[in-house]
């Protein structure tokens, strides 16, 4: 597959001040290691991440390293595992299909299928996915990509000025282009007496018709995002302010008694997983009451996979990520750990498709990983 060339409508290089966050370009999130030598976005969802950057207000997106470098810095960093970390593209401070970020994206998925490499890949979108990039994704021979089109339903202008309809649209031409390119409706952020009436439910299940799989997720309600809400007049009813999505449990069970579509799930990496006919590899089948929507088909394979993890592997996994090896604990699907940090975790939960709690972040049965605001 050949690489094409930069078409010269190159990106400004972001200043030398931008924070330490931004300018550290790789980040270990839960569905991988992310990539993000782009910065800025003009969309202006109010509830964007940005936020809590300080970079929200940078509306044009800044190149903060070329390509090439920016990929052998991804495959020699630390945590970084052939054909087995799964990769984030431009998902923190930018939107990878925007004019100018997309020749970045183009390139930067060919560099890395030109490496033979078959790890997962996940962009995130919510603006134009056209004919001609799907044209351009399927040439892509070994990297496994995933594009999830983020949908809300979402009206109000002040919380997402962005028209559900572009990313209707790029799911439809997904649906019609895509073969060996996987496509997901990330139905997020879903928000309480916001976007979660029945006329919502029923837009999304016509939309999860065109998609492989459909990922569902609540609203990061954090300090710095409550305060833009309120600035901008658009608050939201939640009073929390948590570390994790704010997803009540009673509009998770409305979700899910009224999805009609054939794969709902709330993990992404299960959404990926199931695209691809592959187990997940945040290993959720070890909290088994996260499965309960999942189609038996795909328990299946996950079933089959899922393998509490050889004590040599472990030790050399641990000694890898930097966790001391008497300080974790084989418990019932799932290993736990403590005086952790997030990439710690990740890297040991990708490496051995298992997952890893610290103890001092439990986890709450049969609430999913969401945050404890609406749940009893
Ligand atoms: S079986 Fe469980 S872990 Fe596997 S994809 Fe389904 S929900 Fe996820």
């Amino acid at each position: 597959m050949e690489i094409q060339p930069a078409t010269g409508k190159s990106l400004r290089h972001a200043p030398d001040n931008i924070p330490d966050e931004l300018a550290d370009i790789i980040e270990y999130r839960k569905s991988g290691l992310s990539l993000n030598h782009v910065i800025g976005c003009p969309l202006d969802c109010a509830y964007c991440v940005r936020h809590l950057f300080a970079n929200y207000n940078m509306k044009r997106p800044h190149l903060v390293m070329n390509d090439e470098d920016a990929v052998k810095r991804l495959v020699s960093h630390w945590a970084f595992q052939p054909n087995i970390t799964p990769i984030q593209v431009f998902n923190r401070a930018t939107d990878p299909f925007l004019p100018g970020v997309k020749d970045h994206l183009m390139r930067t998925l060919e560099l890395l299928d030109a490496r033979k490499l078959t790890n997962h890949v996940l962009v995130i979108t919510r603006w134009k996915v056209l004919p001609a990039d799907v044209e351009r994704l399927e040439r892509l021979g070994h990297i496994r990509v995933t594009i999830l089109v983020t949908w809300s339903g979402i009206t109000d202008k002040r919380l997402e000025p962005v028209d559900s309809t572009i990313a209707e649209q790029s799911l439809a031409t997904l649906a019609v282009h895509a073969k060996r390119t996987k496509r997901i409706l990330y139905w997020r952020p879903l928000i309480g007496g916001i976007n979660d009436s029945d006329h919502h439910i029923e837009r999304a299940n016509r939309l999860a018709a065109m998609a492989d799989a459909t990922v569902f997720t609540g609203l990061f309600h954090r300090a710095e995002i409550r305060d833009h809400l309120a600035s901008i007049g658009a608050e939201t009813s939640y009073v929390q302010t948590p570390r994790r999505k704010i997803l009540p449990q009673e509009l998770e069970r409305r979700v899910i008694n009224r999805f009609s579509g054939s794969a709902l799930f709330r993990k992404t990496s299960c959404g990926v997983a199931f695209a691809h006919g592959v187990a997940d590899y945040n290993g959720h089948y070890g909290i088994r009451e996260i499965c309960d929507i999942c189609p038996a088909s795909q328990l299946e394979i996950c079933a089959n996979q899922h393998e509490q993890p050889d004590k040599n592997r472990m030790d050399e996994v641990l000694k890898i990520a930097g966790l001391e090896r008497q300080n974790a604990i084989m418990s019932d699907g799932y290993i736990s750990v403590q005086n952790s940090e997030e990439q710690q975790r990740y890297y040991i939960q990708h490496s051995m498709c298992y997952q890893v709690h610290d103890r001092a972040l439990p986890h709450h049965p049969n609430r999913h990983g969401r945050a404890e605001e609406g749940w009893e």
